[in-house]
């Protein structure tokens, strides 16, 4: 059965697209830390990171670093921190979340509670620093 990202990717989910290419799509997670909060995630259904091949996987890490770039463009933040944990969905993500001290990280904090039209306007954002990117 398609994991839900994999239904997001060919759209039969909706989801706050960010960035995309023929391998990768980046999308806002529905459960942010911050504003701009963003996963990455292959378009191949592969469950654990880690199984992924070589050349995927750092394929995947340049997409993230360049969504990475918008991202930060479009919310200055000291860093943009990067995780990979995976226990929910079975499909391999990397979280990219701008921070502005260690402990905006913790998963465990608690999430913020965007509208759909803030939603809405943090996605065009972040986009449209990809696209500046990509210009
Ligand atoms: P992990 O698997 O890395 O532990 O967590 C999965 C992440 O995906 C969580 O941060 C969660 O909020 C996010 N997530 C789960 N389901 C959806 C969904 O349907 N849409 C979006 N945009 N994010 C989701």
């Amino acid at each position: 059965m398609a994991t839900i990202f994999s239904k997001i990717i060919a759209g039969e989910i909706p989801s706050y697209k960010v960035a995309e290419d023929d391998r990768f799509y980046a999308f806002l997670d529905i459960n942010p830390l911050a504003k701009g909060h963003t996963l990455v995630v292959p378009k191949r259904e592969v469950d654990y990171i880690f199984d992924l091949t070589d050349e995927e996987l750092a394929a995947m890490q340049v997409f993230a670093k360049r969504v990475a770039l918008a991202i930060r463009q479009a919310f200055p933040c000291k860093k943009v921190g990067q995780a990979v944990i995976g226990l929910e969905v079975p499909h391999a993500h990397i979280h990219l979340i701008p921070i502005q001290k260690e402990s905006d990280m913790i998963f465990s904090n608690p999430k913020l509670k965007l509208t759909d039209e803030e939603f809405r306007s943090v996605a065009a954002a972040i986009q449209s620093a990809w696209a500046a990117q990509h210009a």
